[in-house]
């Protein structure tokens, strides 16, 4: 492996972790786009899928397929043996204490949603508070002013530095004995900083708060330990932890899941109904109403097997080599401002240039192989926080490259002939 490293001649880390190896396990990248090698650069959107989850799947449907939990043929025993063991695959990647802490969700807005709507339903009260920050994402943003609304509560926003990072003092502030709930990202999908997670949560707990963690971004990026942050809940969505789309994760402690009331009514999510009364199923199950997305539970475990094999502190250092370099390579781009520049950041490189439109950007982008995502990335309050109407968004995952970013700025260039 480590002569891979030393023919490619450069620039990839010439450890265990083999970035063209990684490459080859995505099918998707090995093509041409208007003719030109696929840069993909719009991982925070949605990442690729590598062949083992592919096939996975594939697998699944072929040779397994059964409703699970109530089959007895073996048919559905295979299906629910696969759908929990991803459970618990689930539950040691983010190490939960046990695994009826982690439940299978539709996104990580449906995992929000669905703390909103129950948890929230059950505390949040008249003149009560919940706590977000300025950098969230509209699925972190949206649920809570639902239910704020719904119970005369106030949704009391943390603002954030030019730099894109958390004011703490203004946090600790903010916090008081109407906080029902501290709901804040774990890593930014517009600006990539990371925010303080185990303090967050020390400072909510000092005053008795619960603190939910929207871990979309942070979770394929860096090795999440729900014990150690000692957070109440974490949302994660499959589809840009290299798994399928329709399928996320909710990991809520098992005490918070005993207490609360139930989502959605169904099947599955019982354990007896009459007409007089129904008795609920325990955690998870009670959370789980329905027919689960069992092919995207069976291919989420496999992305984590994926990636536990990769190993994320390789990935993140991989990541974040990459984001160094791409970071000194657009500061050569004339007119180019980063926006997001907190020196705890992760895999975003989100830009704007001078009088030139974003939109315009990511056009020119495209016609040269270059996949980025280009608006508001569903954080319409970040960029009026910098005044901005939308960004230009270059976000890394482990199998993008140095060729990668070169290919970025060269495109920039090409932009800036056009517009120039
Ligand atoms: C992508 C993203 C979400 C929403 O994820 P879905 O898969 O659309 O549910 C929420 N928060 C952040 C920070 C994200 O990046």
């Amino acid at each position: 492996m480590t002569s891979t490293a030393q023919v490619a001649g450069d620039t990839e880390r010439a450890s265990a972790f083999d970035v063209d190896r990684i490459r080859r396990d995505f099918p998707i990248l090995a093509q041409t786009v208007h003719g030109k090698r696929l840069a993909y650069l719009d991982n925070a959107a949605t990442a690729q899928k590598p062949q083992s989850v592919l096939d996975v799947m594939e697998r699944y449907y072929r040779e397994d397929n059964a409703n699970i939990h109530r089959g007895v043929h073996l048919l559905s025993e295979r299906a629910t043996a696969a759908y929990e063991a991803a459970r618990a695959k689930v539950q040691h990647f983010i190490n939960a204490r046990h695994s009826r802490e982690i439940i299978f969700t539709r996104s990580s807005t449906e995992s929000i949603n669905l703390v909103a709507q129950t948890f929230g339903r059950q505390r949040i009260g008249h003149g009560d508070e919940v706590v977000i920050s300025a950098m969230e994402h509209h699925s972190n943003i949206v649920p809570w002013q639902m239910i704020c609304e719904e119970k005369g509560a106030r949704l009391r926003v943390v603002p954030i530095t030019d730099a894109g990072e958390l004011r703490l003092g203004e946090y600790e502030r903010l916090l008081g004995p109407r906080t029902k709930l501290v709901a804040i990202t774990h890593m930014s999908n517009a600006l990539g900083t990371v925010t303080p997670a185990r303090q967050i949560v020390e400072i909510a707990h000092q005053r008795g708060a619960p603190v939910l963690f929207d871990g979309s971004q942070a979770a394929y990026h860096m090795t999440i330990d729900v014990q150690a942050l000692d957070c109440d809940f974490y949302a994660i969505t499959g589809h840009k932890l290299y798994g399928p789309t329709g399928i996320g994760v909710l990991y809520g402690k098992s005490e918070h899941l005993e207490s609360m009331p139930p989502y959605q009514g169904g099947g599955d999510m019982i354990s007896a109904v009459t007409f007089e009364k129904t008795t609920y199923n325990t955690p998870p199950y009670k959370f789980e109403a329905g027919t689960p997305n069992i092919c995207g539970v069976i291919g989420l475990g496999a992305a984590v097997d994926y990636i536990t094999a990769v190993g994320l502190d390789e990935v993140a250092a991989h990541e974040r080599e990459l984001l160094r370099y791409g970071t000194d390579a657009l500061h050569e781009v004339r007119g180019l401002r980063i926006i997001g520049t907190s020196p705890h950041k992760a895999s975003i490189l989100s830009f704007v240039m001078k009088d030139i439109h974003p939109h315009d950007i990511g056009t020119i982008l495209d016609q040269e192989g270059v996949a980025i995502r280009t608006g508001h990335h569903c954080a319409m309050p970040v960029m009026e926080r910098f005044g901005i109407p939308a960004t230009a968004r270059a976000s890394l995952a482990m199998y993008n490259t140095r060729e990668d970013i070169d290919a970025l700025v060269s495109a920039l260039r090409r932009v800036e002939e056009v517009f120039g």
